[in-house]
């Protein structure tokens, strides 16, 4: 079998898919994005294609290792996903033609299904409680909410009052059993991250992610002594040699890779893998479409420390065009008591509606962070 080519479409609402042939009929299909630089990501599969047309798509690790070694300069966001995208493809090739789900070819699952949770709030977090409610009422056994919203790197408690009034107001509406992760989002520094990890102990939250930008991990180091809350982290992060010090740290206690960001199966497999070994958790990052959704199932279900898996399903980014438009086996991601089960489907499991993707793809996306400014006028972090 060879790969003949590969094509990508940008569609709304911020996602990129890939779809790559093969002269023997099967095709694959990835999710090579980043959010806001999708066409960028497209550019770079474009270039990896000069290498992979022609190629047996089944030697998946070493097209992987050619694509992370060769290009001599490695690493980063859009190398990193534009491989993410071709590595679930090529997965989806080799799963198709031998008639089993990637799990199987990776050992086997460990587990039936995973737990997943569900957004509350949107960006700015706002009656987030009823938000919460109305998400435990369809089964959801944990939710993730904003934490704040802009917050200067020295700011007034009247702002971390607000983070503790929504995140109260949500266990409140819960009850005490019920998982709710609070997100930073980067937007917290240092010495306020220090206040609020004190301040939300009570909660008892399931986790507190991205309390500080990954770039400035040592800074967990005084923020872990003020909380007994697991710390999450790891969606800017894009290789086993970015985890490592994240992990050898010592400092969180679920990490959290992107398999559409962090080189796809094969590297967050083995990302996974050396967290267990530091008895991390793991909680794949997944706030894209279903491609990347079915992928992060694949790996949840090969991965011991997996416990709970993020999903996009009516988040606030999808107005209008949302997770099961664009497939036509929509109850592989059926949610039942808060849980997804592992999907059976040869491949990665999900049947991806081409016609409505070619559709979608004439519309296309320009889609952009929103830029935040403090009070000063100073860029703040989204
Ligand atoms: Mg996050």
């Amino acid at each position: 079998m060879k790969i003949t080519k590969l094509e990508t479409f940008v569609v709304p609402p911020r996602w990129l898919f890939l779809k790559i042939e093969t002269d023997e009929g099967i095709v694959g299909w990835g999710e090579p994005i980043v959010e806001g630089r999708a066409h960028t990501v497209a550019a770079a599969v474009d270039e990896l294609a000069d290498y992979l047309i022609g190629k047996d798509p089944l030697l998946i690790e070493d097209h992987w290792q050619v694509m992370y070694r060769a290009g001599f300069y490695r690493g980063g966001p859009i190398t990193m996903s534009a491989i993410a995208g071709v590595d679930q493809a090529l997965w989806d090739i080799k799963g198709k033609h031998h008639g089993v789900p990637v799990h199987a070819l990776l050992g086997g699952q460990v587990r039936d299904k995973i737990k997943v949770y569900s957004w509350i709030g949107g960006d700015r977090p706002s009656d987030v409680a009823n938000n919460a409610r109305a998400v435990v009422e369809r089964g959801f056994k944990a939710v993730k909410m904003n934490g704040s919203e802009e917050l200067q790197i020295i700011d007034t408690f009247d702002k971390v009052q607000g983070v503790i009034n929504n995140v109260a107001a949500v266990r409140e509406a819960v009850g005490p059993n019920v998982g709710i992760g609070v997100d930073f989002h980067g937007r917290v520094h240092k010495p306020m991250a220090k206040v609020l990890a004190k301040e939300l102990d009570p909660f008892k939250l399931m986790f507190i992610e991205e309390p500080v930008l990954s770039e400035n991990v040592e800074a967990l180091r005084d923020i872990v002594n003020q909380t007994s809350t697991p710390i999450a982290l790891g969606e800017r992060l894009y290789s086993r040699w970015d985890f490592k010090h994240i992990l050898a740290g010592g400092y969180v206690d679920i990490i959290q890779p992107d398999a559409s960001h962090a080189g796809g199966i094969t590297e967050c497999r083995k990302i996974a893998a050396m967290a267990e070994a530091y008895d991390v958790a793991l909680a794949l990052h997944c706030p894209l479409g279903p491609i990347a959704l079915a992928t992060c199932l694949q790996i949840d279900a090969v991965s011991y420390n997996a416990f709970i898996q993020e999903q996009s399903l009516g988040i606030h980014y999808n107005k209008g065009n949302d997770l099961l438009d664009y497939i036509r086996n929509p109850e592989v991601f059926k949610y039942e008591d808060g849980f997804v089960s592992i999907p059976q489907g040869p491949g990665l499991g999900v049947d991806v509606n081409e016609e409505k993707v070619r559709e979608m793809a004439k519309i296309g996306h320009r889609w952009r962070n929103p830029v935040w400014r403090h009070e000063d006028g100073s860029v703040a972090e989204w």
